[in-house]
């Protein structure tokens, strides 16, 4: 059994040119080739050269390389883009900050400028992980991250995400609630988007700066991840041989208020996390809302807004009853069944508690 953890193995492979063998019963003796890319145009030329192969692109290597050891990714190559000039924040024109997606969360957390004007996204970070781990993951790693749902992580059960036209284990076994989703899912899989860092970036209205074989483009941070349907197997709407190379946050109201929660809770043998992510403007004259957007995280396949639920909070005096009609309207047809009340109960009060704190607290973003 190979003791090593992650992000030592990822050093390795980024030092030595493959990955050390993997001493699981599966893997035993393989080196995973791991090829270095020099710039953005020669990780491209490695991604279209393995196409056929499949190979990934390994950031910290603080996921993907747990995921080798437990054969839940198969790749037959990796494509090393740890040294590619994609780390650092800066400044955008108009106000608003790039993020390289090589960036660590720990460097994003503490950098000066998101922790004064994006400060939801700091708590979001800090939210996940130890704070060793949050040295070593990147952003599009940690955007790019895999369901946790214990089926997928768990080679040896039937899942279509993991294996494409098989059963899912989750629905098989007859699971509503816990981890699962509540809002979204399909017929072939119910699981969620694991990160807070999703809930807050889809609340910021954030945009995802891509690098692919046909060269770059840029997409809404809300069309980045997708609903399951019926092929689960993808997470998100990449291209093959695409990477992320920045995420950009567009400038906010200076009188921008938010507030940003993590709740968990039980119910028989489930266990349910659920997060949630509100920015509010206020008209400090009549007390009453401007605009306010919400995100939700760990009820569906991607981090879950409503955009009529947001609208009925523009002109409104923020209040209990109205948060309670926004919660409502935001769960609109969650799955009921089983521990799917329970879940969606707790996501409702957090919803609540959410918009209460932001609309309670100073403006100027203060945490
Ligand atoms: C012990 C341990 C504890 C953990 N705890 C948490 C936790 O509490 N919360 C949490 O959310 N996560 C946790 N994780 C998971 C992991 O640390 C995060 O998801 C991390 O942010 C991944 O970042 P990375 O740079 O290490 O990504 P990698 O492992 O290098 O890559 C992860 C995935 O992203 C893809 N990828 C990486 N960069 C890019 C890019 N620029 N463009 C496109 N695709 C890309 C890779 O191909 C891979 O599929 C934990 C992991 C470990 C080992
Ligand atoms: S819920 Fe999705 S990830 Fe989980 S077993 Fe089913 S198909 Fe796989």
């Amino acid at each position: 059994m190979n003791t090593r953890v992650p992000h030592d193995l990822a050093e390795a492979a980024h030092q030595q040119g493959f990955l050390p063998p993997l001493l699981t019963p599966d893997f035993s003796g393989q080196r995973l080739p791991c090829q270095r890319a020099v710039d953005l145009a020669d990780a491209m030329r490695l991604a279209w050269a393995g196409r056929d192969r499949g190979p990934k692109f390994l950031a910290g290597g603080t996921e993907l390389v747990e995921l080798l050891q437990q054969r839940v990714e198969r790749p037959a190559a990796l494509i090393d883009i740890s040294r590619l000039p994609l780390a650092g924040i800066d400044a955008l024109p108009g106000g608003g900050l790039r993020l390289g997606a090589l960036t660590t969360l720990a460097d994003t957390a503490r950098h000066a400028a998101v922790s004064r004007r994006y400060a939801l996204l700091a708590q979001a970070i800090l939210a996940d992980g130890d704070a060793s781990l949050r040295e070593a993951a990147t952003l599009g790693g940690r955007l790019n991250q895999r369901t946790r749902c214990g089926f997928f992580r768990d080679a040896s059960a039937p899942c279509g995400k993991r294996e494409p036209g098989s059963v899912c284990s989750a629905l098989e076994a007859g699971i509503t609630g816990g981890e699962h989703a509540v809002l979204g899912a399909s017929e072939h899989c119910i699981a969620v988007h694991p990160t807070e860092l999703g809930v807050a970036l889809a609340v910021l209205d954030a945009t995802v700066q891509l690098m692919g074989p046909n060269g770059p483009r840029e997409i809404a941070f809300s069309d980045y991840h997708r609903l399951p349907g019926d092929y689960p197997a993808h997470d998100n709407t990449l291209a093959f041989g695409e990477l992320v190379t920045a995420i950009d946050l567009p400038a906010e109201a200076p009188v921008m208020q938010s507030s940003f929660l993590k709740v968990h809770g039980c119910e028989d043998e489930e266990s349910a996390t659920i997060s949630v992510a509100v920015v509010l403007a206020m008209d400090v004259e009549t007390g009453c809302l401007d605009s306010a957007r919400v995100a939700i995280g760990g009820v569906a396949h991607r981090p879950w807004r409503v955009h009529s639920a947001e609208a009925l909070l523009a002109g409104a005096q923020p209040g209990l009853a109205l948060f309670e009609s926004v919660a409502d309207a935001i769960l609109d047809g969650a799955d009921q069944r089983g521990g799917g009340a329970f879940k969606t109960g707790l996501a409702r009060r957090a919803v609540m508690q959410a918009l209460d704190e932001a609309s309670c607290r100073d403006a100027l973003n203060r945490p």
